[in-house]
């Protein structure tokens, strides 16, 4: 059930409501909007009756949601949830550019990357200290060394950083240290850590599992919303198909479908997504020319010796040119591209 309230209820209508869904024995999630807080309810084991709700001060509606999610529907929140990370934000107008090395690989290198990116218009430092690997030899990253990195580099080049929490022993320190804490395709499904990364005060970045559905990248955003907090982003990166020409296939297709079905913004990851350095620009400019709100792309001083993801990496010097692609298409479509410092 998701009760409506109207635009002008005041706060004390809407305790009134909360408190009444809490002696029913059930949780209350306030949902303020722009317009209007809508109330979602969660705990009850059968259908509610609207009749419960409607008559109490400032309800406009009840309305029953059949969908298993409750909180990420569209419905809870029709003009679009806008996520601040810093003072970015993902959801409105602008388009916001993530981008970083794969991994932290070193101090010096992660410093001249991060003031690189920044010059050239990225709005969000990424880079992972804890690495999701295939093979247990390969890198897995520089743990809490890496984090200690990224704290310099945010203090070098101002911009906030993303990064991943693998497990939920870590999830503490990457939260003291992240703006945004990512979770990775591998782990979309990992719900103790979905439930941890829901009593965090840091935004979300959620991806969507290799081969997870949009119904199941939608209710994974639900555990972590369910839990408190409300600052998620989606993220497509590409799932697994037949086909053998690139590492993932990109589903743009799914931007516009979680965009009808949910408030949460979605940004798109065409490194992942193609694993190919070459595909990368095209698809960063497709979802731009789609709707997303924003890109995240792998960006390395060296991609030859990546520790990981290089094939997928862009040279500096090819960030800066999809970043001039991006600022030409972007203005026509009604949004917004960091200008950079260059420029
Ligand atoms: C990453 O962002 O480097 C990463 C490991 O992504 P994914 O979880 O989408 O594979
Ligand atoms: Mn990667």
């Amino acid at each position: 059930m998701l009760i409506v309230m109207d635009s002008d209820a005041p706060a004390e209508q809407i305790r009134g409501v909360v408190e009444k869904i809490e002696s029913m024995g059930l949780r209350a999630h306030p949902i303020p909007g722009a317009q209007r807080t809508a109330i979602g309810i969660t705990g009850n084991s059968g259908p509610l009756d609207p009749a419960e709700f409607e008559t109490l001060p400032g309800v406009r509606a009840a309305i029953p949601v059949t969908r298993a999610y409750k909180l990420v529907g569209r419905e809870a929140r029709p003009e679009g949830s806008v996520i601040r990370v810093g003072e970015v934000r993902i959801g409105g107008p602008e388009f916001p550019i993530i981008a970083g090395p794969c991994a932290v690989e070193s101090e010096a290198m992660m410093l001249r990357t991060a003031v690189a990116l920044r010059s050239a218009g990225a709005d969000l430092l990424r880079g992972g200290a804890y690495k999701p690997r295939t093979s247990p030899y390969a890198f897995q990253g520089l743990g809490e060394e890496g984090l200690r990195i990224l704290v310099r580099a945010r203090r070098e080049s101002g911009l906030p950083v993303v990064t991943e929490a693998l497990d939920v022993e870590s999830f503490g320190r990457v939260e003291e240290v992240a703006d945004m804490v990512q979770i990775g395709a591998r782990n979309m499904q990992n719900f103790a850590l979905l439930r941890r990364a829901g009593r965090s005060a840091r935004p979300v970045l959620l991806k969507r599992g290799m081969s997870a559905t949009l119904e199941e990248l939608l209710m994974a955003a639900e555990y972590v919303v369910a839990e408190g907090n409300q600052q998620v982003v989606l993220c497509e990166r590409g799932v697994r198909t037949f086909s053998d020409h690139s590492r993932n296939t990109m589903d743009l297709n799914v931007v516009p479908a979680v965009q009808s079905l949910s408030h949460l913004p979605i940004v798109v990851d065409p490194s992942h997504g193609t694993g190919r350095r070459d595909r990368v620009a095209p698809l960063a400019r497709a979802a731009l020319a789609v709707g997303a709100s924003g890109v995240m792309v792998e960006v390395h001083p060296d991609p030859e010796r990546a520790l990981s993801d290089g094939p997928q990496s862009l040279r500096l010097d090819q960030f800066e040119a999809l970043m001039r692609e991006l600022r030409a298409i972007g203005p026509p479509l009604g949004r917004h591209i960091n200008p950079g410092s260059d420029h």
